[in-house]
């Protein structure tokens, strides 16, 4: 080869490896953000893979992430990052192809960086995590003693709004409300109960009006430690009579046979079984001991979904009408998680007019997340996960936390707050010394009383106590007693009582 074409060689695979850089490209498809008690955890979706180069700048603080090859980032202004040191994000392209990513900080942290390959369900990922220095102190609780919370890590509740985007799942019989609205609110006021309760973190899958696509959601849930998963629905049906709510977890049977099929078709086992600890290998494992492995995990998660369905469902007993008093099974694509226990719980009817209008309006579901969390709450006091602090509330005897503040968002009203909390306006300006009811975003109130919900009032059914209703709840017989303006222990099957605050 003379120098001559030795030099078009060297020019053509240049040129070709312009081309080819410039025709894979590694667009962020989406970002997805995590708050852990000891670090904030974001996740790059990626179009496919590619290099990154990360680094911190000081004063201010910032890290910066350039991503090679990518040329557009995806839809970043839902990016939720409450607790975390992470002010914003912002994106500008890179001269030579790529985007740099810069997070704005509120303090140091210590940041470290990994990707992903495509595996089965999922694609390309960068995750970055940024340590905290200092640890903070979780939670400025009223009701828990001050302690040293960092180790205690908090119970992740996923929370799916069904539908979304162009898909808006079932209508109203008069088509005025749709399923995805619903579902939307329902699960928005779930987290914001759980977020201001100590020792839950709530995952919004959907905080928008979008679509997830269904095989992206185990993904999600794998990669943030997702303790359960709720799924929110409404259902509708032919003829305006069918009401009430029903809740769903896998049956057993698709259960079988969907584990079958996944060790048939290989998918990918250490996804599949990221919840199994120990030093096998399940990549390396026989079909058939992969399939015990998956049946093992599938039957926990199934049983554990049943207990927690029933303790949701004693708890809406109180607000809602209950269409089936007991869990149901189902066979749905999003409960098939081997090992997250998986709710699916349709609300309530849209076809029913009366149900509809209830559904529709911001106080039901108010009372339906509200009665939801405390079955939750309920179901993870019963038994918590080792190492969480809901386990060491247990230990030390601490009751299952209330929230015990609210941040503001956009759009509250200080009524509007006080009302979504079971608390009256002056009580909660009070025990805020606010003097008006001008409030800003982003501003902690404090919330005076305890968990206010569906506990507060019990309607009482075939062979119950009154001596067993205070246990229950956890009041005191007499203060019951007072609360209901009782002279004795005598009660009624169908009476309501009130159920006094703790
Ligand atoms: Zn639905």
């Amino acid at each position: 080869m003379n120098s001559r074409s030795k030099q078009l060689t060297i020019l053509i695979t240049l040129s070709l490896a312009v081309i080819f850089s410039s025709f894979v490209t590694a667009d962020v498809e989406a970002v997805r953000v995590w708050r852990a008690p000891d670090h904030t955890r974001l996740v790059f979706d990626l179009s496919a893979a590619t290099e990154y180069d990360l680094f911190s700048l000081a004063d201010p603080e910032r890290i910066v992430i350039d991503i090679e090859n990518a040329s557009s980032l995806g839809d970043v202004t839902d990016l939720d990052f409450a607790d975390s040191p992470v002010l914003s994000l912002r994106a500008a392209p890179l001269d030579d192809n790529g985007i740099r990513v810069v997070l704005d900080l509120s303090a140091k942290v210590n940041p470290s960086a990994f990707t992903l390959g495509a595996n089965g369900e999922y694609r390309d990922r960068l995750v970055v995590d940024l340590y905290d220095l200092e640890t903070r102190p979780l939670v400025t609780a009223r009701t828990t003693p001050a302690v040293q919370l960092e180790d205690k890590r908090d119970l992740v509740v996923a929370i799916v709004a069904g539908h979304g985007g162009e898909d808006p799942g079932a209508l109203s019989y008069d088509r005025k409300i749709m399923e995805k609205d619903v579902t939307l609110a329902i699960a928005r006021a779930i987290r914001d109960r759980l977020n201001s309760t100590p020792g839950y973190k709530p995952m919004m899958i959907r905080d928008g009006d979008y679509t997830v696509k269904l095989q992206d959601r185990p993904n999600i849930g794998r990669e943030s430690r997702v303790d359960i998963y709720l799924s929110i629905h409404a259902d509708s049906a032919s003829g305006r009579s069918a009401q009430g709510v029903t809740i769903y977890a896998l049956s057993g049977e698709t259960a079988d046979r969907e584990n079958a099929r996944r060790i048939a078709q290989k998918e990918n086992r250490a996804d599949l079984l990221g919840g199994i600890e120990g030093d096998t290998n399940i990549a390396d494992v026989d079909d058939d001991l992969a399939l015990t492995l998956l049946d093992l995990s599938m039957a926990w998660s199934i049983e554990q979904s049943v207990i927690l369905g029933s303790k949701i469902l004693a708890s809406l007993d109180s607000v809602a009408k209950l269409r089936r008093d007991k869990v149901q099974a189902g066979n749905f694509w999003e409960l098939r998680s081997p090992d997250i226990p998986s709710l699916l719980i349709e609300t309530g009817y849209l076809s029913n007019p009366d149900e509809a209008q209830k559904l529709a309006t911001r106080s039901y579901q108010e009372q339906l997340a509200a009665a939801i969390v405390d079955g939750v709450m309920n179901y993870f006091h019963d038994a918590p996960p080792v190492g969480t602090l809901v386990a060491w509330q247990k230990e030390n005897g601490i009751k299952p936390a209330a929230p015990t503040s609210y941040a503001v968002k956009r759009g509250d009203s200080l009524s509007e707050i006080a009302q979504r909390f079971g608390t009256s306006l002056a009580e909660l300006k009070a025990s805020n010394q606010l003097t008006s009811n001008t409030i800003h975003v982003g501003q902690v109130l404090a919330l005076p009383g305890g968990p206010v919900s569906a506990a507060a009032a019990h309607t009482i059914r075939r062979g119950e106590t009154l001596s067993e209703i205070a246990q229950r709840y956890q009041v005191s017989l007499s203060s019951l007693r007072t609360a209901n303006k009782l002279s004795g222990d005598r009660i009624m099957v169908g009476q309501v009582l009130q159920i006094p605050s703790l």
